[in-house]
């Protein structure tokens, strides 16, 4: 087929020229597969999936309001075409409703990419994992990422640049600190000093909240955003304690009220001195206008919208609006949040720091320099597992 074979030319073309001129130190997953003599692309080639438990185990108990946890459950998934393989991750943490090991496991029991010989054709692939079932967003975005890996591999080239995106725009991350007692939030502030801006976890009473941002205070004076995790019920309350978090130094607040509670959140977007932006009550694409009036901005995490492919268009929507975008994770190894470095040069705000949060990483991948999120040139997602 003519067009089979064009476009094939223009990859390997493509990744010669990029391997030449633009990308200084392709690695060697990327050259091996760049000079690979693949089968034609829809001539019989067959996408073949994998996936395994793993639980990433956190280096502090990690609480938030309304529970705490020790693991985060996860599956890792693999896409292979004609002997490369890309990597994902579907991370499963408690909160995702209806979503844990064995209802992950089950989808992805029910999904057959053998029907598919070119993985490039990612709309065709992605559409049908989405229409396998209803939610089960977590599992499909293992699949989103282990696809985008898979093409960039088979490119030879970084995600970044394959959609254009300016790897000296990634922004500074932030580094959470979960709810814990006032000796324990000296310790995780110390243990901060590498990170730029601070993220604390509030929510609970009046008291520990304001204890929180005060012991921050005495140990440093970063900028601070707050994730209150739909913590607080009144409107009036939620507007006073902004208000005060606004003179603590802090720059943005996230999800202050719970999720649905659309007037009242708009009520306090209105009066608020600082952004707000929404998380739980942000998930996939079709949210994103609905939210509107509603938040200065958006909180999107692959897990919640599927991946790469939904995210992008949620960050194009969003804009579209006037509106404000951040990104975040779960504590996911770096194959999840590489994943998601991957589109943090469109964001004003990044959140990606699950991987710094646990002990047993097991990919290396994007890295956090000075602060910053720092992009690889390799291939994908550009991780390399351990
Ligand atoms: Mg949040």
């Amino acid at each position: 087929m003519p067009t089979t074979f064009n476009r094939r030319d223009f990859l390997k073309t493509s990744a010669a020229l990029a391997a030449l001129s633009a990308v200084p130190a392709l690695g060697t997953a990327c050259n091996s597969a760049s000079k690979r003599a693949f089968a034609p692309i829809g001539k019989g080639g067959k996408i073949t999936m994998k996936f395994r438990p793993y639980e990433n185990e956190l280096a502090h108990t990690f609480t938030i309001s309304g529970y705490s946890r020790d693991v985060t459950k996860t599956i890792q998934i693999e896409l292979s075409y004609e002997g490369v393989t890309g990597y994902g991750e579907a991370a499963l943490p408690p909160y995702m409703i209806g979503q844990n090991l064995e209802t992950a496991t089950a989808f992805l029991n029910k999904v057959d990419l053998s029907r598919f010989d070119d993985p490039f054709m990612t709309d065709d692939i992605l559409d049908y994992v989405d229409s396998i079932e209803e939610g089960m967003s977590c599992p499909k975005c293992g699949i989103d990422i282990a696809l985008h890996d898979l093409i960039g591999r088979l490119s030879g080239l970084p995600l970044w640049r394959m959609w254009g995106y300016n790897p000296a725009n990634t922004p500074c991350t932030s580094f959470t600190i979960g709810m814990d007692t006032k000796e324990m939030i000296i310790q995780k502030t110390l243990e901060a000093a590498p990170y730029k801006i601070l993220k604390a976890k509030l929510g609970s009473t009046e008291e520990n909240d304001k204890m929180i941002i005060s012991t921050i205070r005495e140990v440093t004076d970063k900028p601070i955003v707050i994730d209150a995790n739909q913590g607080w019920k009144d409107k009036y309350y939620a507007l006073d304690m902004i208000n005060w978090l606004y003179e603590k130094g802090v720059k943005m607040i996230e999800q202050p009220m719970p999720k649905t509670v659309y007037d009242d959140m708009a009520w306090v977007t209105e009066n608020s001195p600082l952004p707000t932006y929404g998380d739980e009550s942000c998930q996939r694409l079709s949210d994103v206008t609905k939210l509107h009036g509603v938040f200065n901005g958006i909180n999107i995490k692959l897990i919640k919208c599927t991946g790469l492919r939904e995210a992008n268009k949620m960050i194009t929507t969003a804009r579209a609006l006037g509106m404000n975008v951040m990104i975040g994770c779960t504590t996911e190894t770096s194959c999840a949040c590489s994943a998601a470095a991957q589109i943090s040069p469109k964001v004003d705000f990044a959140d990606i720091d699950g991987n710094l949060l646990i002990t047993n990483d097991c990919f290396t991948g994007m890295k956090i320099v000075d602060g910053k999120i720092t992009l690889n040139d390799l291939p994908g997602i550009g991780v390399t597992k351990l």
